[in-house]
């Protein structure tokens, strides 16, 4: 049976470890929060003291993390997930990182024996508890091939991007996209609004017009329309404005680098930045709505 290490037990990594104990996989679970390791470990995971414990003998490690650094000391810093596991060891980061640190990060680790493989995801916390995330994976047909039975059990969707930090690179660009189409969305209801449109009657017509999109029909940011979207709970996430600005600045310093133009991108960065602080870092980010209507 695979053996599998599980590092970075959070909002998302708490139900992605839980669903790969659930597909019967030998799970052995740390982060550093240790009230994170008692709960997974009531749920049927190896909890591990360290690191090093929990990476002993695996054969993927699979690790959910904050940021690019984080991902950097866990596997090459001091003590770290390289310093411990077995030659050959398939590693498997699903964090949203820098493009650049996750095509670093596959460099050091082929340098030091191991396979690297980024994986990050969409779908939010929701996704994670029922295993219904989508993977976007970049590194060689190898590592993906041995890597799929472990991301299947954790989503419904898993794509291999192409080579190292492709998977990244798929992740920014959509949530750049997605970002720009959440302010574009509230910028025609706030429009149809003033015009005389009720937000139902607009949605009626633009979601079968060529305005049509996700924000719009999966995840409406004016209340009414689509009853599960965080517009009718006052904007509670989801997926928070703190999470896009991270996005939204990895896709544009990705930008830079690449000499790619995000005119619009640029914008939504600065609109996310603007309600950030403003303290509102913890409000969906479909929020954007109130501000575009100029109630924040
Ligand atoms: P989180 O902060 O809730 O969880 C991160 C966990 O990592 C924490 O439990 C923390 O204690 C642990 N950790 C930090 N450093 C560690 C170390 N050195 N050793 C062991 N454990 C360590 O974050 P999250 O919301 O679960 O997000 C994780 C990643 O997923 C981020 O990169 C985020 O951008 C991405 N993501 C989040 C969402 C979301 O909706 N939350 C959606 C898509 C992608």
């Amino acid at each position: 049976m695979t053996k599998i290490a599980f590092i970075g037990l959070g909002n998302m990594g708490s139900g992605m470890c839980a669903n790969l104990v659930k597909a019967g996989f030998d799970v052995t679970a740390f982060d550093l929060n240790r009230d994170a390791v008692k709960a997974i470990a009531e749920k049927g995971a190896t909890p591990a003291t360290t690191l090093g414990d929990a990476v002993t003998g695996a054969d993927v490690v699979v690790s959910m993390l904050p940021a690019g650094k984080h991902v950097h000391t866990v596997y090459f810093g001091e003590d770290g997930v390289t310093a411990h596991a077995g030659e050959g060891t398939l590693f498997l980061d699903c964090s949203t990182i820098s493009v650049e640190e996750a095509r670093e990060a596959a460099e050091n680790a082929k340098s030091a024996g191991f396979t690297y493989m980024d994986a990050p995801v969409s779908g939010g916390t929701a996704a994670a508890d029922a295993g219904t995330l989508t993977f976007m994976v970049g590194g060689d047909e190898a590592g993906f091939a041995k890597g799929k039975p472990v991301l299947d059990a954790m989503g419904k969707n898993v794509f291999h991007a192409g080579g190292s930090g492709n998977g990244q690179a798929a992740k920014i660009a959509n949530n750049m996209l997605l970002a720009i189409s959440m302010i574009g969305t509230c910028e025609a209801f706030n429009l149809a609004e003033k015009l005389g449109l009720d937000a139902q009657t607009f949605y009626d017509i633009s979601s079968t017009a060529s305005g049509q999109c996700w924000s719009m029909t999966s995840y409406c940011p004016a209340p009414g329309p689509v009853p599960a979207a965080p517009s009718n709970r006052e904007y509670k996430p989801g997926f928070a404005v703190a999470m896009m600005l991270k996005d939204l600045r990895l896709a544009i310093g990705a930008a830079e680098g690449a000499g790619a133009k995000t005119p619009l991108g640029g914008h939504a960065e600065q609109i996310y930045d603007g309600l950030m602080e403003d303290g509102f870092e913890g409000m969906d980010f479909s929020g954007v709505m109130k501000r575009i209507k100029g109630e924040i």
